[in-house]
């Protein structure tokens, strides 16, 4: 522990239980309690639902489930220590080598000692006169703390379809982001999967492998791109951690903190024999390079965009043998890149297995499930086992869950509801000392290089309020307008505001998500700190303190 300073908070409000709490223990909340714990010597208490550290990689133990962004540039960078202890696998780490890491993470740092597991917080209500929060868990408990940190993660509310009958079927059934811990077996089992996001991508490929059958529901197609996963050596783990102050630096400066950054160039301005050479060589690139390292206007222009969709198109028929398959695999109603573009390996060959159905229910809804299996308008099927990989409550779904309640028992939800509005993403009006790490309208790209930085932008803050005396934090109006309107204006023009996803705040098994809101910021990183570190030295002249 290394306290720089005492803090008065309890001091000034001795009945509070905490000086700050942090709710989840995933990679934000691990780092963040860190950093007010052992940087800021505050009381703090993590309360994490699971019963593990881990959050995302705690919960999504899917078959397949693995990084899609390289694992080195996807860890922490705060410590150097960790830095050189830590040797990864592979260049895209599957989910165990993850949860590994982090719990590696929580003992190294002693953090298991702040962390309070199988704690659901239930809900969160500023109290006014004492200007601290109160939190409620799920066993009724009642903690009293002078600073909120919300580290629940974009991604972590899953939702299963609304479809009749779903309760009533009598086999085994997962949501992915549910999955047991327990081992699922599939060899001699007739499987389902519905959901074909990034999630459902992995989990197939895996699935398929031994699995009597696996018939696959799809809604709409999403493109993909080959992942080229690749084992590290020793000797190459070397050279990576030789090369990580420069790779941090790579992705510090990159529009969406990944290794990958945009060619320069316009689709139109090269010969189609250039771009496809371009293509052709990216496709074979690991990781994210054909999605956010394409040409610079690939997102933008329309007709930009057809050719390399035309491009991927190709190479889903020549990897998919039946050409009905092949057709039904191919996105028609949005481009490459405008959906976040899951990573595959041999996903499409999964196709010209004999024991893979794809089954197209775009415009064949599943009726019903059914004791037994699922239901079309025209067939039904029985299966042993039901897998939805169908995605999450995105972006508000967490915060929606839990009964936050800010000045005058305002209700987040329907706040957000009535607008979605934040102030950089961290901080709401009328919900004081209240932050949030990678919330509504925050850059997002390489989530972990994000929350590293939005956790030290919300530390030093909180470092500051403590030493100036301030016991009160909340953004002015015209901060949160100003960010909104940035946030807005940023988004125009890019073709992925105007497809239905997650990312553009539609699930249609969430009542509530039916119409498409900018729901995250999708501007470059770079320019997202630059606005955040002007508010800093500037002495937070954004926010009212007291
Ligand atoms: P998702 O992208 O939202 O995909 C959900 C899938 O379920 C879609 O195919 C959707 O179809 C389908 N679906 C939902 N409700 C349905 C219904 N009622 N009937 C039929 N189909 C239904 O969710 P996800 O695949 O879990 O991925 C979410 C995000 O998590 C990703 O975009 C990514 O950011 C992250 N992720 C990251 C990694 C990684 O880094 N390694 C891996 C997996 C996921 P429609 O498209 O028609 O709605």
């Amino acid at each position: 522990m290394k306290a720089q300073q005492t803090l008065t908070h309890r001091e000034t409000a001795p009945d509070l239980d905490f000086d700050a709490i942090v709710i989840g223990a995933g990679i934000s909340g691990l780092y963040q309690l860190y950093r007010l714990r052992d940087d800021l010597g505050m009381k703090v208490r993590c309360f994490e639902m699971g019963t593990g550290v881990g959050g995302t990689w705690y919960w999504n133990r899917y078959p397949g489930a693995r990084f899609d962004s390289e694992s080195y540039s996807y860890a922490y960078s705060f410590s150097q220590e960790l830095l050189n202890e830590w040797d990864w696998s592979e260049h895209f780490a599957a989910q165990p080598e993850t949860e590994k890491y982090l719990n590696y993470v929580a003992d190294k740092f002693e953090l298991r000692r702040n962390i309070q597991f199988n704690s659901k917080v239930t809900a969160c209500h500023y109290q006014e006169k004492t200007r601290s929060w109160k939190v409620w868990l799920g066993d009724g408990s009642e903690h009293a703390c002078r600073f909120l940190v919300t580290c629940i993660g974009p991604l972590s509310t899953p939702t299963f379809p609304k479809i009749e009958g779903r309760e009533s079927f009598q086999g085994e059934a997962y949501h992915t982001g549910l999955w047991p811990k327990h081992e699922v077996t599939f060899a001699g089992k007739d499987v389902a999967v519905i959901g074909t996001g990034a999630t459902g991508v992995q989990a197939i490929t895996e699935i398929a492998k031994t699995a009597n059958t696996l018939t696959i529901f799809q809604r709409r197609p999403n493109w993909c791109k080959p992942l080229h996963n690749k084992h590290i050596s020793k000797e190459e783990m070397e050279e990576l951690r030789a090369w990580y102050p420069e790779m941090f630096r790579l992705c510090r400066e990159s529009f969406s903190c990944f290794l990958h950054t945009a060619d320069p160039r316009n689709t139109f301005d090269l010969l189609p024999e250039t771009r496809e050479a371009f293509w052709e060589k990216q496709y074979q690139t690991p990781g994210f390079s054909m999605w956010v390292g394409g040409f610079k206007d690939m997102m933008t222009n329309r007709a930009a965009n057809d050719e390399v969709s035309k491009f991927v198109a190709r190479k889903i028929r020549e990897r998919v043998k039946d050409p009905k398959v092949a057709e039904l695999l191919i996105p028609k109603d949005h481009g490459f890149g405008t959906r976040r573009v899951p990573q595959e390996s041999g996903y499409y060959e999964v196709f010209n297995q004999p024991n893979v159905d794809l089954v197209s229910i775009l415009d064949n809804p599943i009726q019903r499930i059914t004791p037994t299996g699922i239901e079309l308008a025209d067939r039904s099927f029985k299966f042993d086992m039901i897998v939805y990989a169908t995605g999450f409550d995105a972006i508000t779904g967490a915060f929606d869950r839990i009964d936050i309640r800010g000045i005058g028992g305002e209700r987040l939800k329907e706040k957000w509801r009535r607008a979605l509005e934040t102030f950089l993403g961290m901080l709401v009006e009328n919900f004081p000392n209240m932050f949030m790490i990678i919330g509504p309208h925050s850059a997002l790209g390489n989530i972990p290089r994000s929350i590293e930085y939005a956790v030290d932008w919300v530390t030093e803050l909180i470092k500051y309020l403590c030493d100036h005396d301030y016991t009160y934090v909340e953004p002015t109006r015209e901060a949160v307008d100003d960010w909104t309107n940035f946030v807005i204006e940023t988004g125009k023009g890019l073709l992925s505001n105007e497809v239905d996803s997650w990312m553009t705040g539609i699930n249609q098994n969430v009542e509530s998500k039916q119409k498409r809101i900018i729901a995250r910021y999708s501007g470059s990183a770079p320019v997202f700190r630059e606005k955040a570190n002007t508010v800093a030295a500037g002495g937070y002249k954004k926010l009212v303190l007291d």
